[in-house]
């Protein structure tokens, strides 16, 4: 379970200052994969890069389960490789000169598991994404498809207590965008991972969201089932971003 209490972060610019997000609180539910919504630079990113460690709040407290990885009041803040939370970015950012399997492998290195295990975990996840067949082979000699799949699987290795997944399909064409979309949903079925998906792709939302965030501006509009959100939309911007209309 994850809990965000009122979290802010303000980027400064010389004497301008942009109040990215502004006291953002929500809960996602063990095995949840909540979707944030909204335009580009409402700040979805900005709050993934805060649960993961990336970026520092400048007030707020982030739980991850029993543990408190940021607390600005208590000035608590654990680095992004003590969390055990996972990131998948949309350029895959995969080392190029790592074979697949050494790429998947990387985030396991820290840990205490017998090599054996490790094999064991790298095999296990790159069936998972339907790509065992390509452990022997550079990212750069893949499709941004296979590179995708390769990211997710890096990512589920050592099963994270929470996934984020930062627009991962938005470079691939729209074909495999679907299809990928229809994967990951059933991955998600069959794994039961907890997990925030971000997207400015109303489709993809409503298709694989447990639940939808509608953010604007650094809040949330409106927060729901994605049956609930497009057929009841709150506002009249979030009637109009899921262009549903009652
Ligand atoms: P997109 O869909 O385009 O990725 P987003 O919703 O993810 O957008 P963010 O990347 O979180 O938006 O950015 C939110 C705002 O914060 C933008 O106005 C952006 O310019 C600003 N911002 C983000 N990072 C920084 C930074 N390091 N320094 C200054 N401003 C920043």
């Amino acid at each position: 379970q994850v809990k965000i209490s009122n979290l802010n972060k303000t980027f400064h610019r010389g004497k301008e200052a942009v109040h990215v997000l502004r006291d953002i609180s929500l809960e996602i539910a063990q095995g949840e994969l909540l979707v944030l919504l909204g335009p580009s630079g409402c700040g979805k990113t900005t709050l993934l890069r805060c649960l993961v460690g990336l970026e520092k709040p400048g007030q707020g407290r982030v739980e991850l389960g029993d543990t408190t990885v940021v607390d600005a009041d208590a000035r608590v803040f654990v680095q992004p490789n003590k969390r055990d939370v996972a990131m998948v970015f949309q350029n895959y950012a995969l080392w190029p000169h790592m074979k697949v399997a050494a790429n998947v492998a990387y985030p396991l290195k820290a840990r205490k598991m017998k090599d054996e295990l490790k094999n064991g975990r790298v095999h296990e996840v790159l069936q998972v994404v339907q790509c065992d067949h390509l452990a022997d082979r550079y990212p750069p000699e893949l499709s941004g498809g296979q590179q995708q799949r390769i990211s997710l699987a890096r990512a589920l290795a050592p099963r994270p207590a929470l996934l984020l997944l930062d627009e991962p399909l938005s470079n691939l064409d729209a074909l495999l965008r679907i299809e990928l979309r229809a994967q990951l949903r059933l991955l998600h079925r069959e794994l039961g991972f907890t997990g925030v998906y971000v997207t400015h792709d109303q489709e993809e939302a409503l298709a694989l969201g447990t639940r939808v965030a509608v953010m604007k501006e650094g809040q949330f509009e409106q927060i729901g089932p994605p049956a609930e959100v497009y057929s009841f939309p709150a506002t009249e911007y979030v009637a109009d971003f899921l262009g549903a209309r009652n």
